[in-house]
Protein backbone atom coordinates (compact mmCIF):
# COMPACT_ATOMS: atom_id res chain seq x y z
CA UNK A 1 0.00 0.00 0.00
CA UNK A 2 1.12 3.72 -0.68
CA UNK A 3 0.06 7.46 -0.14
CA UNK A 4 0.56 10.02 -2.40
CA UNK A 5 -0.16 13.49 -1.71
CA UNK A 6 -1.67 15.11 -5.18
CA UNK A 7 -2.88 18.43 -4.17
CA UNK A 8 -3.10 20.50 -0.67
CA UNK A 9 -4.96 24.21 -0.84
CA UNK A 10 -3.25 26.20 1.71
CA UNK A 11 -6.43 28.43 2.23
CA UNK A 12 -8.56 25.82 3.00
CA UNK A 13 -6.50 22.71 4.16
CA UNK A 14 -7.83 20.61 1.26
CA UNK A 15 -6.49 17.55 0.54
CA UNK A 16 -6.12 15.16 -1.74
CA UNK A 17 -4.25 11.87 -2.57
CA UNK A 18 -3.73 8.55 -3.78
CA UNK A 19 -4.02 5.73 -2.41
CA UNK A 20 -2.25 2.93 -3.86
CA UNK A 21 -2.76 -0.50 -4.27
CA UNK A 22 -5.14 -1.02 -1.36
CA UNK A 23 -8.61 -2.60 -1.77
CA UNK A 24 -12.41 -0.83 -1.71
CA UNK A 25 -12.90 -2.66 1.69
CA UNK A 26 -9.96 -0.65 3.47
CA UNK A 27 -11.07 2.63 1.43
CA UNK A 28 -14.28 2.55 2.65
CA UNK A 29 -13.17 1.67 6.32
CA UNK A 30 -10.72 4.65 5.95
CA UNK A 31 -13.36 6.85 5.08
CA UNK A 32 -15.85 5.25 7.22
CA UNK A 33 -13.17 6.50 10.28
CA UNK A 34 -12.45 9.81 9.05
CA UNK A 35 -15.78 10.47 8.93
CA UNK A 36 -17.52 9.64 12.04
CA UNK A 37 -14.75 8.23 14.36
CA UNK A 38 -12.13 10.95 14.39
CA UNK A 39 -13.41 12.40 17.92
CA UNK A 40 -13.55 16.66 18.06
CA UNK A 41 -14.85 19.33 19.88
CA UNK A 42 -18.36 20.70 20.13
CA UNK A 43 -20.86 22.13 22.29
CA UNK A 44 -23.38 19.65 23.79
CA UNK A 45 -25.21 21.50 26.31
CA UNK A 46 -25.77 25.18 27.54
CA UNK A 47 -27.51 26.59 30.14
CA UNK A 48 -29.54 29.82 29.29
CA UNK A 49 -29.58 32.58 32.00
CA UNK A 50 -30.84 35.29 29.42
CA UNK A 51 -32.70 35.05 26.04
CA UNK A 52 -34.21 37.55 24.98
CA UNK A 53 -33.33 36.96 21.19
CA UNK A 54 -35.96 36.06 18.54
CA UNK A 55 -34.81 32.58 18.43
CA UNK A 56 -36.14 29.97 20.94
CA UNK A 57 -33.61 28.61 23.39
CA UNK A 58 -33.42 24.91 21.48
CA UNK A 59 -32.48 27.20 18.28
CA UNK A 60 -29.51 28.87 19.59
CA UNK A 61 -28.35 26.03 21.39
CA UNK A 62 -28.36 23.94 17.83
CA UNK A 63 -26.92 26.91 16.25
CA UNK A 64 -24.09 26.66 18.63
CA UNK A 65 -23.80 23.31 18.84
CA UNK A 66 -22.61 23.43 15.08
CA UNK A 67 -20.13 25.97 15.57
CA UNK A 68 -16.49 24.35 14.66
CA UNK A 69 -14.44 24.54 17.62
CA UNK A 70 -10.55 24.30 17.27
CA UNK A 71 -9.19 20.63 18.99
CA UNK A 72 -6.74 20.04 21.17
CA UNK A 73 -6.70 15.88 21.18
CA UNK A 74 -3.97 16.04 23.63
CA UNK A 75 -5.46 17.38 26.00
CA UNK A 76 -8.89 15.82 26.12
CA UNK A 77 -10.38 12.48 25.83
CA UNK A 78 -13.36 11.35 25.30
CA UNK A 79 -16.18 11.06 27.75
CA UNK A 80 -16.89 7.08 27.58
CA UNK A 81 -13.15 6.56 27.77
CA UNK A 82 -12.63 9.24 30.37
CA UNK A 83 -11.42 8.58 34.15
CA UNK A 84 -14.22 10.43 35.28
CA UNK A 85 -16.65 7.52 34.03
CA UNK A 86 -18.58 9.97 31.37
CA UNK A 87 -19.83 11.95 34.64
CA UNK A 88 -17.69 15.37 33.36
CA UNK A 89 -14.56 16.47 34.23
CA UNK A 90 -12.27 18.43 33.03
CA UNK A 91 -10.59 16.06 30.91
CA UNK A 92 -13.64 15.41 28.39
CA UNK A 93 -15.60 18.84 29.37
CA UNK A 94 -14.55 22.31 28.66
CA UNK A 95 -17.05 25.35 30.43
CA UNK A 96 -17.70 27.84 27.56
CA UNK A 97 -19.53 31.07 28.22
CA UNK A 98 -21.56 33.75 26.28
CA UNK A 99 -23.19 37.50 27.00
CA UNK A 100 -23.99 39.94 24.66
CA UNK A 101 -26.34 43.21 24.83
CA UNK A 102 -28.01 44.43 21.59
CA UNK A 103 -28.38 45.90 19.58
CA UNK A 104 -25.96 43.56 18.08
CA UNK A 105 -25.33 40.52 16.19
CA UNK A 106 -24.03 37.89 18.11
CA UNK A 107 -20.85 35.93 16.50
CA UNK A 108 -19.21 32.84 17.27
CA UNK A 109 -15.92 34.94 18.66
CA UNK A 110 -18.41 36.21 21.31
CA UNK A 111 -18.19 32.67 22.69
CA UNK A 112 -15.84 32.71 25.72
CA UNK A 113 -13.43 29.70 25.86
CA UNK A 114 -11.44 29.04 28.99
CA UNK A 115 -9.07 27.43 27.27
CA UNK A 116 -7.17 28.92 24.54
CA UNK A 117 -6.73 26.13 22.51
CA UNK A 118 -10.18 25.77 21.67
CA UNK A 119 -11.97 28.14 19.87
CA UNK A 120 -14.50 29.19 17.32
CA UNK A 121 -12.91 28.33 13.55
CA UNK A 122 -14.63 30.85 12.15
CA UNK A 123 -15.06 33.56 14.47
CA UNK A 124 -17.74 35.62 11.99
CA UNK A 125 -20.18 33.05 11.69
CA UNK A 126 -23.47 34.75 13.01
CA UNK A 127 -25.65 32.93 15.92
CA UNK A 128 -28.35 35.67 16.09
CA UNK A 129 -29.37 38.84 16.00
CA UNK A 130 -29.85 41.11 18.99
CA UNK A 131 -32.20 44.44 18.77
CA UNK A 132 -31.72 46.84 21.74
CA UNK A 133 -32.44 45.70 25.08
CA UNK A 134 -32.59 41.93 23.98
CA UNK A 135 -29.77 40.15 25.99
CA UNK A 136 -28.27 36.80 25.41
CA UNK A 137 -26.68 35.25 28.03
CA UNK A 138 -25.62 31.53 28.92
CA UNK A 139 -23.29 29.27 29.81
CA UNK A 140 -22.13 25.96 27.43
CA UNK A 141 -20.57 23.16 27.94
CA UNK A 142 -18.25 21.57 25.43
CA UNK A 143 -17.23 17.77 25.00
CA UNK A 144 -15.02 15.72 23.07
CA UNK A 145 -17.23 13.52 20.58
CA UNK A 146 -17.61 11.43 17.18
CA UNK A 147 -19.60 11.94 14.52
CA UNK A 148 -21.20 8.27 15.35
CA UNK A 149 -23.45 10.04 17.23
CA UNK A 150 -24.10 13.38 15.61
CA UNK A 151 -22.81 15.23 12.16
CA UNK A 152 -21.67 18.24 14.70
CA UNK A 153 -18.37 16.35 16.15
CA UNK A 154 -17.59 15.14 12.22
CA UNK A 155 -14.09 16.68 11.38
CA UNK A 156 -14.62 17.31 7.51
CA UNK A 157 -16.77 15.70 4.68
CA UNK A 158 -14.29 12.64 3.01
CA UNK A 159 -15.01 10.82 0.11
CA UNK A 160 -13.09 9.05 -2.60
CA UNK A 161 -12.89 7.44 -6.07
CA UNK A 162 -11.44 4.63 -7.71
CA UNK A 163 -8.48 6.69 -9.26
CA UNK A 164 -8.82 6.90 -13.67
CA UNK A 165 -6.97 7.10 -16.30
CA UNK A 166 -7.55 9.25 -18.86
CA UNK A 167 -6.40 9.36 -22.71
CA UNK A 168 -7.48 12.22 -24.67
CA UNK A 169 -7.43 11.65 -28.51
CA UNK A 170 -7.03 14.61 -31.15
CA UNK A 171 -9.65 13.20 -33.64
CA UNK A 172 -11.40 16.01 -35.38
CA UNK A 173 -13.90 14.04 -37.22
CA UNK A 174 -15.69 12.48 -33.84
CA UNK A 175 -15.29 16.07 -32.16
CA UNK A 176 -17.58 17.14 -34.50
CA UNK A 177 -20.01 14.29 -33.80
CA UNK A 178 -19.93 14.47 -30.19
CA UNK A 179 -18.27 17.35 -28.93
CA UNK A 180 -21.61 19.14 -28.08
CA UNK A 181 -21.97 16.03 -25.64
CA UNK A 182 -18.96 17.41 -23.55
CA UNK A 183 -18.81 19.75 -20.64
CA UNK A 184 -17.99 23.13 -21.64
CA UNK A 185 -15.32 23.15 -19.18
CA UNK A 186 -12.97 21.18 -20.39
CA UNK A 187 -12.09 22.76 -23.86
CA UNK A 188 -8.66 24.80 -24.13
CA UNK A 189 -8.99 27.97 -25.69
CA UNK A 190 -7.94 26.11 -29.54
CA UNK A 191 -11.21 24.15 -29.30
CA UNK A 192 -9.89 21.17 -28.13
CA UNK A 193 -10.17 18.80 -25.72
CA UNK A 194 -7.70 19.47 -23.14
CA UNK A 195 -6.73 16.38 -20.60
CA UNK A 196 -5.57 19.01 -18.07
CA UNK A 197 -8.54 20.57 -17.67
CA UNK A 198 -10.67 17.05 -17.39
CA UNK A 199 -10.07 17.54 -13.24
CA UNK A 200 -13.09 16.58 -11.28
CA UNK A 201 -14.91 13.89 -9.86
CA UNK A 202 -17.93 15.47 -11.48
CA UNK A 203 -15.92 16.28 -14.96
CA UNK A 204 -14.36 12.99 -15.33
CA UNK A 205 -17.34 11.67 -14.95
CA UNK A 206 -19.22 13.27 -17.15
CA UNK A 207 -16.31 12.49 -19.76
CA UNK A 208 -16.93 9.01 -19.09
CA UNK A 209 -18.56 6.40 -21.98
CA UNK A 210 -19.55 9.57 -24.12
CA UNK A 211 -17.04 8.46 -27.05
CA UNK A 212 -13.73 6.44 -26.23
CA UNK A 213 -12.18 7.71 -29.29
CA UNK A 214 -12.38 11.38 -28.08
CA UNK A 215 -12.03 10.55 -24.32
CA UNK A 216 -11.08 7.47 -22.65
CA UNK A 217 -11.76 6.93 -19.10
CA UNK A 218 -10.66 3.59 -17.36
CA UNK A 219 -10.46 3.08 -13.31
CA UNK A 220 -8.07 1.26 -11.48
CA UNK A 221 -10.00 -1.15 -9.35
CA UNK A 222 -7.19 -0.96 -6.56
CA UNK A 223 -5.92 2.36 -6.42
CA UNK A 224 -8.03 5.28 -4.83
CA UNK A 225 -7.97 9.34 -4.89
CA UNK A 226 -9.49 10.95 -1.42
CA UNK A 227 -10.83 14.35 -0.80
CA UNK A 228 -10.49 15.67 2.52
CA UNK A 229 -12.29 18.77 2.98
CA UNK A 230 -12.07 19.65 6.61
CA UNK A 231 -14.72 21.57 8.77
CA UNK A 232 -11.49 23.38 10.70
CA UNK A 233 -11.76 21.68 14.12
CA UNK A 234 -8.72 19.72 12.88
CA UNK A 235 -5.60 19.80 10.26
CA UNK A 236 -6.61 17.38 7.53
CA UNK A 237 -3.27 15.66 8.13
CA UNK A 238 -4.56 15.08 11.43
CA UNK A 239 -7.20 13.86 10.32
CA UNK A 240 -5.89 11.05 8.38
CA UNK A 241 -3.49 10.20 11.08
CA UNK A 242 -6.10 9.98 13.77
CA UNK A 243 -8.05 7.91 11.64
CA UNK A 244 -5.32 5.13 11.15
CA UNK A 245 -4.80 5.65 15.03
CA UNK A 246 -8.31 4.44 15.80
CA UNK A 247 -8.27 1.90 12.93
CA UNK A 248 -4.77 0.43 14.78
CA UNK A 249 -6.62 0.53 18.27
CA UNK A 250 -9.57 -1.34 17.29
CA UNK A 251 -7.50 -3.98 15.75
CA UNK A 252 -5.68 -4.24 18.53
CA UNK A 253 -9.24 -4.41 20.61
CA UNK A 254 -9.97 -7.73 18.22
CA UNK A 255 -6.68 -9.11 18.66
CA UNK A 256 -7.17 -8.83 22.82
CA UNK A 257 -10.38 -10.35 22.25
CA UNK A 258 -9.10 -13.14 20.44
CA UNK A 259 -6.86 -14.26 22.72
CA UNK A 260 -9.08 -14.66 25.63
ZN1 LIG B 1 -14.06 13.17 32.30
Amino acid sequence: MEVQLLEKDKETDKVNFILKDSTPAFANVLRRIMLWEVPVMAIDEIEFKKNGSILYDEMIAHRMGLVPLTTDLKSYTLPEKCKCEGKGCAHCQLKMSLKVKGPAMVYASDIKSKDPAVKPVYPKLPIVKLLKNQTLELEATATLGTGKRHAKWSPGHVYYTYLPKITVHDNPEKLAQFGDKYPPQIFGKDGKIDRNLISTPALIDACDGVCDDLVKVEYNPNSFVFYIEPWGQLPSKKIVQQAANVLQEQLDEVTEALKQ
